[in-house]
């Protein structure tokens, strides 16, 4: 059966199913994590710049992700292959699913975090901190607590050709937010970010990532207070290619991040364990399927996945 699979998608996708490409640093380790044998597919490609894949178990489970500049977000299962969740769908960038099992999205074009309530319909769920308009929220977590985690970078605000400013900025810099749905206030959780972009909890709750794709490229820890502000906020890990965009942790405590030339892979003390080398740039990266140990990756124009050895966290 899986030949069959395999063997239909080498077909209609001349560049489907390969060896995966690894770049490994730490060997006894990072096959723990994926191994050698595996086969990357694409999935899908001719898309435009695709970002924010989510895995959502219901309805028999699928991923959702974004096209950011074709204003909809796409939805894949092995099944029925690629089609439409919903156009237009305000420039998503990221996804995520609410502890209530409802998708957020942060909308670059409606500078806003939304949430798809089981209806479908589309609701506001926060567009300002003091007044002012957010700058188009980049990505997206919920934590344990209920809490909504975002990215606030300016990438999705049109550029001035002449003065190179971005047009419409109301916000003074690019913050990490924290929302808290049951009291409504919107606070800045961290303010000394050049672009923070992805961010993604370790499985315990405690310590928060935050990828920064201005300068210096790299990925922060934080500890998470029971109040929810943060501490610490040291380097984890640098990206040696291309910058960070989004990351997510394994059940063990790993950090997945996009990159340049892959996906790379951090152990929870920051080691490079090693590299899923990918013939785009990914952007993003979800772990997904019924046991969460398929990686999907979104790099520029194609949608890629990997089985992998252990299983995400959502
Ligand atoms: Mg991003």
């Amino acid at each position: 059966m899986k030949i069959i699979y395999l063997l239909s998608v080498g077909l209609l996708l001349p560049a489907g199913a390969h060896a995966v490409d690894l770049d490994v640093r730490n060997a006894a380790e990072f096959e723990r994590c994926v191994s050698a044998s595996a086969k990357l597919e694409r999935l899908a490609t001719d898309m435009k710049f695709v970002e924010g894949p989510q895995w959502v178990p219901s309805d028999g489970g699928f991923l959702v992700f974004s096209d950011i500049p074709s204003n909809e977000l796409k939805q894949w299962t092995d099944k029925t292959g690629l089609s439409t969740f919903r156009n237009p769908s305000g420039n998503t960038n990221g996804n995520t699913i609410g502890n209530d099992g409802l998708l957020l999205s942060a909308e670059h074009g409606g500078r806003r975090i939304s949430r798809t309530d089981a209806s479908g319909s589309v609701v506001t769920v926060v567009d300002r901190f003091e007044g002012k308009r957010l700058n188009s929220p980049n990505d997206v977590v919920m934590s344990s607590d209920g809490a909504i985690w975002f990215t606030d970078p300016d990438y999705g605000l049109p550029s001035d050709p002449e003065t190179k400013q971005k047009v419409g900025k109301e916000l003074p810099g690019d913050f990490v937010f924290r929302f808290d749905p049951k009291t409504k206030v919107l606070s800045a959780a961290a303010t000394d970010f050049k672009k923070p972009n992805g961010l993604c909890f370790s499985p315990d709750g405690r310590r928060l990532y935050v990828a920064d794709s201005g300068a210096p490229r790299q990925i922060r820890g934080f500890e998470v207070s029971s109040d929810g502000s943060l501490k610490g906020g040291e380097v984890f890990a640098k990206i040696d290619k291309g910058g960070p965009d989004g990351i997510r942790c394994d059940s063990e405590g790993r950090v997945w991040s996009s990159a340049g030339d892959g996906v790379h892979v951090f152990s929870p003390a920051g080691e490079l364990l090693g590299k899923i080398l990918v013939p785009e740039s990914p952007a993003n990266l979800a772990f997904g399927g019924a046991d969460m140990k398929t990686l999907y990756i979104t790099a520029r124009k194609s949608l890629y996945a990997v089985p992998v050895l252990v299983r995400g966290v959502r």
